[in-house]
Order: C-alpha cells, then structure tokens, then sequence
C-alpha cells in the first residue's frame, strides 16, 4: 500500500463556527484559564482528546437505531459480548457507562486501602481510582518513556526489574493486580510490545499476581505491534489482539476510544469468581448486568465499532495521520515528543518554553496560548494533571511537561491539522511572551478539570 488514504468517505458533517482572537481574548479569561471550561462552539478545532469524539460510521448508526432496549437479556448486549469475546478471549462482560465507571466495578471488587497497583504509567481515572481507595499507583514504565527524544518504538513497556522488585518486596495480599495499560495514554500514547506483555505475563504468574489490562487503544497498541515487531508483521490486527489477551486475567474499556462510540465501556473478565464480585458492583453502579448505562443502541454500536477499529486499512490511516500531523509540527519546529503516539502528537512544553519555571504550569500556559492565537484546543498532561501528592498535598512534578493534541477518529482532514501545526509554529516565534499561570481555586482529587488560574504578571 502506498498512500495511506483514509478507508471511508466522509457522508455527514458538522460546521464550524470562527472566531476571532479578541474573541478568544476574553473567553479564556471568562473560563478561568482552564480550556474544560471552554464553550465547545468557541473551539475551532478541538483536539482535547479522541474520547468519545470519533465519527461513527452507517453501520453503528444503524445499530444505534435498531438497538434492543430490553431491561434484561439484550440482543444488543449479546452482540457486543461476541465481538468482546473474539478479540480478547476473555468470556465475561461487564457493561458500564464509560471507562471509568469499569475501573470502579473492577476496584471495587478488588483493590482495598494500602494495596499497591504497579502499572506502566496509570491513565489519570485509574489512578484518581486507585488513590481514592487509600491504594498505590506504582509506575515502572521503562526509563526511556520520560525521555521525549528516545526512539524507543515501545516506550509503553513495562520495566521488567522494576516490576519484579514490587512483586517480591511487596505481600502478595497487598497486590491485587498488575494493570498494563496498552496504549500508554499518560506515557504518550506510546505501545507496549507483544514480547514486553509475555514477559509481564510470565512475571505475574511467577507471582501469583493477576494480569488486567486498561485495553482503551488496543486496537491502536495492535497496529504498532504488527508494524514494529518484526515477528507479528504477517499477523492480522485481530490476531494479534487474541495473543495480546491471551492469559490476560481481565480488562477494563472506554469504548470511547477504539470502540468508536460516544459513550460506553465494559470490564472483561476470565475468572467466573471475580465476575460475580464486580456483578454486585455493576448492579449497585451502572445497572443491570446486559446494558451497565448504556443504551441497547450503544452497545450495537459499540459491537461494529470494535470490528471497525481492529480493521487494518482503517488503522492505517488513522495512525498515518496522527503520524503526519507530527511530522508537520517537526517541519515548524515544534518540539514534540517522539516516536509519535497512536492517537495523539504531544508537544514538549519544556523545551518549547525554557525558561518558565514549573509551578507557573508551562503546559497549561501553551495550551491557553494555542486558544488564543488559532482557537486550537489541546490538554495539558504534565503538573497540573500529575495533582498534589495524596499525603503531603505539595504538587508533583512529572519527568515531562506537554500538551496533548488529540485526534478524533475519522473526524478531521490533514488540512485541519496542518492550520494547527501553523498555530504552534507561529506561537513558537513569540514564545517568550507567553505568561505563566498561578492556581486560584483547585479540587481536592482529579484537579485539572475543574482547576481556576490567572496568568502571572511578571514584570
Ligand atoms: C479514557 C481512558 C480511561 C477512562 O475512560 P472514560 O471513558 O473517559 O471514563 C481509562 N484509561 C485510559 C487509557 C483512557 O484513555
């Protein structure tokens, strides 16, 4: 294949409103520096993330339309579970209304105060999960995933040492499960290879510790083993999803991501003892057993998306284009970080604005100029999302500071993100007036939704 075109048309569309910088101006201050405050029809082109922004295809349409809505025993869920069940073995499914509502069925049933969860760089809802149950995130991701200039073509992978030392020093009581989460969201959207999860499979079970997966972007992590890992390259996307799953003990998912839904998710379980521990959960939560929040329409939906995601020609151009919209930000001199993830290109705020000190938040203060000068939207994952530390309440300082540029699925053309390349190329020249930012008002947990800022003056 040459030119990786995208493998649909484009048959439904949706306007964008302009706005002017004055405009945006005062919008930013009127949401307190905070772009989860913004108007959404004040955001030209919104990359502040790839959850439940895709665009569905007439398929899931029509499965959204011809969902069944029965209380109990769906044919809707049935659906969903089958395509669940190919693509991971796994032969339990739990239904919830998002991502993070199976991570709190899931712990619930499993994690309990002063456990310890090691993990290659938890996603932000699982470890706001695992810190409000008074438990431990612990991250051994490899040590080149802090180096945004390390080629590393699996920057997910877990630290194989690391992760031994956790599971001998540690009780096994205090371990109730190793999450890998493939892709890596926090880490840079960056894949974890087939031969990195065999060996924390091995480890696990070396252990006695059970093996969960956060799958969000499985899909996406299966492309970047097919295409980087020499062994699995004649492999099919669904095939390597079934050797990627396979001893796996469960899996959460926000079908928000590459089940290509607007809403959705499920926990897949192997073990018929701790589905009924999460089932009490999902019932007391979500609901029922077969819809857990959603709609028989979504979970229909959510059915074809999975198939589409794990199609190759799709991800093809899906993860094409995420790589050439990096490649474009690299031709404007952009610092990104590097390989280029599955959904996302990641600016370097470190390098991009060297001088700014960390508490003035450098991420949030480009992500806040990007609005203001193309009416870009992106999200800051550096110290602001990193929180305070649960028990000495001072902020923590992760190795990087970036700002993330989501792209939605089949959503936006190489056009759109070549205007937003230009955006960061443009800011670049007149950097060093960008303010720092000082926090007025924060939450006590998950902070960066909500947070309030003012720039700093610094004269
Ligand atoms: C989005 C996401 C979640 C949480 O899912 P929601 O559907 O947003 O609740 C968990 N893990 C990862 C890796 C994610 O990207």
């Amino acid at each position: 294949m040459s030119h990786p075109f995208e493998s649909y048309v484009i048959s439904v569309v949706r306007p964008i409103q302009m706005t002017t910088r004055e405009e945006r101006e005062s919008i930013i201050k009127e949401s307190h520096y905070n772009l989860f405050q913004l108007p959404a029809d004040k955001v030209m082109i919104d990359l502040l993330t790839d959850s439940g922004t895709g665009a569905i295809s007439n398929h899931q349409l029509a499965g959204i339309v011809s969902g069944d809505e029965s209380y109990a025993g769906s044919e809707s869920f049935e659906k969903m579970r089958t395509v669940i069940r190919e693509l991971t073995g796994l032969s339990h499914v739990i239904p919830t209304h998002q991502g993070r509502a199976a991570e709190n069925v899931l712990f619930s049933a499993l994690v309990k105060p002063d456990d310890i969860v090691p993990g290659n760089t938890h996603f932000d809802t699982t470890k706001g999960h695992i810190e409000f149950r008074k438990a431990v995130a612990l991250d051994c991701t490899i040590s080149e995933a802090g180096d945004p200039t390390s080629p590393h073509p699996f920057k997910g992978n877990v630290d194989l040492d690391k992760l031994e030392t956790a599971l001998k020093t540690n009780p096994r009581e205090k371990l109730p499960l190793v999450m890998m989460t493939v892709t890596c969201n926090s880490g840079g959207g960056q894949p974890v290879s087939l031969a990195n999860i065999k060996s924390v499979k091995a480890l696990c079970q070396k252990h006695g510790v059970p093996l969960y997966f956060d799958m969000a972007r499985f899909a996406e992590n299966a492309y970047f083993i097919k295409t980087r890992e020499a062994e699995y390259a004649d492999w099919t996307i669904p095939d390597i999803c079934r050797e990627m799953f396979s001893d796996v003990d469960g899996a959460t998912m926000s079908a928000k991501k590459d089940g290509i839904s607007a809403m959705g998710g499920f926990v897949a379980l192997r073990s018929d003892d701790v589905y009924q521990q999460c089932g009490v959960y999902s019932i007391l939560f979500e609901g029922y057993l077969t819809y857990g929040g959603m709609t028989g329409g979504t979970m229909a939906s959510i059915a074809q998306g999975l198939k589409e995601a794990t199609d190759f020609d799709y991800l093809h151009s899906r993860v094409g284009q995420v790589a050439r919209f990096g490649h474009q930000l690299k031709e404007y001199s952009v610092p990104i970080l590097e390989p280029v993830g599955g959904h996302a290109v990641y600016v370097d705020a470190l390098r991009f604005l060297p001088k700014m000190p960390r508490d003035q938040f450098p991420a949030q203060a480009l992500a806040c100029a990007a609005y203001v000068e193309g009416g870009v939207r992106g999200v800051e994952i550096g110290t602001v999302m990193a929180d305070r530390d649960p028990k000495t309440r001072e902020n923590r300082f992760p190795k990087m500071e970036l700002v993330r540029l989501a792209v939605p699925r089949r959503t936006l053309t190489d056009n759109h993100l070549h205007y937003v390349a230009q955006t960061f190329g443009n800011l670049l020249r007149s950097a060093s007036t960008i303010p720092g930012l000082e926090i007025t008002w924060e939450a006590p947990i998950l902070r960066h939704f909500t947070c309030r800022f003012k720039p700093r003056d610094n004269k």
